[in-house]
Formats: structure tokens, C-alpha cells, sequence
């Protein structure tokens, strides 16, 4: 399969998204103003996003400009180099993003999966390689079946929608149900998160793309990409909305 691509979003290309901007105009969810480029984002809004300019090119962590600069990955990523190969994390986990993403994931608000799944796409658009599939970081069933959703496959599908790049929803299972890694120190997110997941078939494809919401200490996606790199996928890449 071929990875060098250019990413890119699809147009508006038929009747019925015509239709559907006439009948439902964008609108910008975060201040109500009539949207802008058919998001429901408006101008002034899309400047206000928290942007994760300056991080670690390895995990994507703020650093600071001169470090950012200098192009090299953060100590933590020296000391301890995590599995995948590049994070792309367009936003810091703030402000209209985190509100995004928390009216996603606790109160079902399917229309931000769309929106962040958009912003993504114009990020990695401009940033990444094009992988041969995007797998997002599922869900116990436990806990799908507590929210009725996975917000990686919520907003992965529409990244799907924007780029054709294929999802990969089959490959990987959780088969613990780990306690939340909120509040938990990065040492107890590793052991938290050990073994959490497995790989119940081969991967087909030589460069996935890991897809979540938030990254926050990385160790979630660092354990599936320990999954795939031993079973031969030669690259992964993880792809989120915002870095924490
Ligand atoms: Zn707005
Ligand atoms: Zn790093």
C-alpha cells in the first residue's frame, strides 16, 4: 500500500451535503454564530483554540519555544523511548477544545466528534504520513456498554469520512477494564494499563495511525504500539485531538 499520499479532506461534493447546508446552516458550537467553511466553528473561535505549537516531536508535550526549536525529543522520550514513532496532537486539552471533547464523551454530543474530527484532518493534512489504517483505542465492553459509544470511534469515523483512510475497528480488544488513569501518577498509569490490551488479529497494514481523543502520559497508546511494533507493523503513529 502506498503511505505518501497527501492527506486531504474531501470536498463537498454532492447533492445531499449541499442540501443539508441549506437546511441546517452551520453553526459554530461553541458561541452560536453562524459557522464558518461548513463547520460548526466560527472564525473567531477556530483562533481561539488552545494550539499545541511548541512540544516534543516524538510525543507531542508542550516545551517551551527554544526547546521546540532545537527539534529534540523531550527527556522523557530520551529516558524512556516510548513505542510509537510520532504523536500529532493539535491542541492543548483547554478551554474550547476540552469542552469539546468532555461534551463528546459525558454528555453525547455527537456533533463535537465531527468538528474535532475536522480540525484533526486539517492538522495531519498538513503534518503527517498517510498510514494504511487508523485504529482507535477501544473501549471495554463494560465500559461501551456503560456510555453507548467510543469517542475515538466517534470522531475516528469521521476522520475515516474526510480522508478514505480505512478503520481498523476488529484487530485490537481491551480485555481488562483498567480503573480510570485520571489522577494517577505516570508510574501507576503503566502498571494501570499493563496487558490491557491484545491483538486477536494480525495487523495487515505496515503504518497505523493510533486515534484517540486526549493523550495524557502516553502510556495507553505506548502499550498498544508495543502490541503492533511486535507483531511487524513497521510504523505507528498516534493521532489525537489535544495533548493534556
Ligand atoms: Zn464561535
Ligand atoms: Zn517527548
Amino acid at each position: 500500500m502506498k503511505t505518501d499520499q497527501p492527506i486531504r479532506a474531501k470536498m463537498v461534493n454532492n447533492w445531499l451535503d449541499i442540501i443539508q447546508q441549506l437546511l441546517f446552516p452551520p453553526t459554530c458550537i461553541l458561541c452560536g454564530n453562524p459557522g464558518q467553511a461548513g463547520r460548526d466553528l466560527c472564525s473567531h473561535c477556530r483562533l481561539q483554540l488552545p494550539a499545541n505549537a511548541c512540544c516534543c516531536p516524538c510525543c507531542a508535550n508542550p516545551m517551551d519555544a527554544v526547546a521546540a526549536e532545537a527539534d529534540r525529543s523531550c527527556g522523557r522520550c530520551i529516558g524512556r523511548p516510548p513505542a510509537f514513532d510520532k504523536v500529532h496532537a493539535p491542541f492543548l486539552y483547554q478551554d474550547g477544545i476540552r469542552y469539546l471533547i468532555t461534551g463528546l464523551k459525558f454528555s453525547a454530543r455527537h456533533a463535537n466528534a465531527r468538528l474535532l474530527a475536522q480540525l484533526l484532518t486539517e492538522h495531519v493534512g498538513q503534518n503527517a504520513q498517510r498510514p494504511d489504517c487508523l485504529m482507535p483505542v477501544p473501549l471495554h465492553k463494560a465500559r461501551y456498554r456503560e456510555r453507548g459509544f467510543n469517542q475515538a470511534i466517534e470522531i475516528g469515523r469521521n476522520v475515516a469520512a474526510e480522508t478514505g483512510i480505512p478503520l481498523d475497528l476488529t484487530s485490537c480488544r481491551r480485555r481488562r477494564d483498567t480503573p480510570h488513569q485520571s489522577g494517577l501518577t505516570s508510574k501507576q498509569r503503566r502498571r494501570n494499563i499493563k496487558n490491557a490490551f491484545e491483538l486477536v488479529r494480525p495487523v495487515p497494514c505496515p503504518h497505523v495511525a493510533i486515534l484517540d481523543d486526549v493523550m495524557t502520559t502516553g502510556s495507553t497508546v505506548h502499550e498498544m504500539a508495543v502490541l503492533l511494533k511486535n507483531q511487524g507493523v513497521e510504523r505507528v503513529d498516534v493521532w489525537v485531538c489535544a495533548r493534556a
